[in-house]
């Protein structure tokens, strides 16, 4: 049993896509009255300048994910990402498929591996981080208290990734 409101801890929820970690991530950071690290918003944040700025390297994707400003907006569990609330603008087809193919590259997985540490170890000194996404549990935070796997049936996964998709015309 996760004690509610206890600061100091981390909960790490890994597993594939359309498994609904998202949804149960967001209800287990309310029922803890905790903040939630989306790390996939952090994998698009990167496609969303890299797409503004037209860069596709790696070198040039990694220092934008050296150089973003990550923040937190309590009221509605989303990551403020310099300064602003990036809404819809993070999924879009064309940040979705390059935050995809980025999150293949060494160098920027390194750097979004160490400020996703650092984000939820500070956030953490003020209450508990729930953090989602995929290697969460197994390299981001592999020696965390409160570890999941959240998973489904292919067919279901398929089933919701299509609904997500549909959702966003
Ligand atoms: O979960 P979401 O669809 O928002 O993730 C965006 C992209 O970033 C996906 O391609 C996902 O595989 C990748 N990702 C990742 N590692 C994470 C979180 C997301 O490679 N920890």
């Amino acid at each position: 049993m996760i004690k509610k409101n206890k600061p100091g801890y981390i909960v790490a929820i890994d597993g594939p896509a359309g498994a609904g970690k998202s949804t149960v991530s967001r209800q287990l950071a309310l029922n803890l009255q905790g903040r939630l690290l989306d790390t996939g918003a952090m994998y698009r944040s990167v496609a969303y300048f890299g797409v503004k700025e037209n860069i596709s390297t790696e070198i040039g994707l990694a220092k934008i994910a050296r150089s973003i400003n990550f923040d937190y907006d309590v009221k509605n569990q989303s990551l403020i990402v310099n300064g602003e609330e990036m809404g819809q603008r993070l999924r879009t087809q064309q940040v979705s498929g390059l935050a995809s193919k980025i999150s293949a590259y060494k160098g920027v997985r390194q750097i979004l591996t160490v400020r996703q540490r650092e984000l939820a170890q500070s956030w953490a000194r003020s209450c508990p981080v729930i953090v989602e996404g995929r290697d969460i549990g197994t390299v981001v935070f592999p020696d965390v208290d409160y570890k999941f796997y959240v998973t489904a049936d292919p067919t279901v996964r398929a089933e919701r990734r299509h609904q997500q998709l549909k959702k966003q015309g």
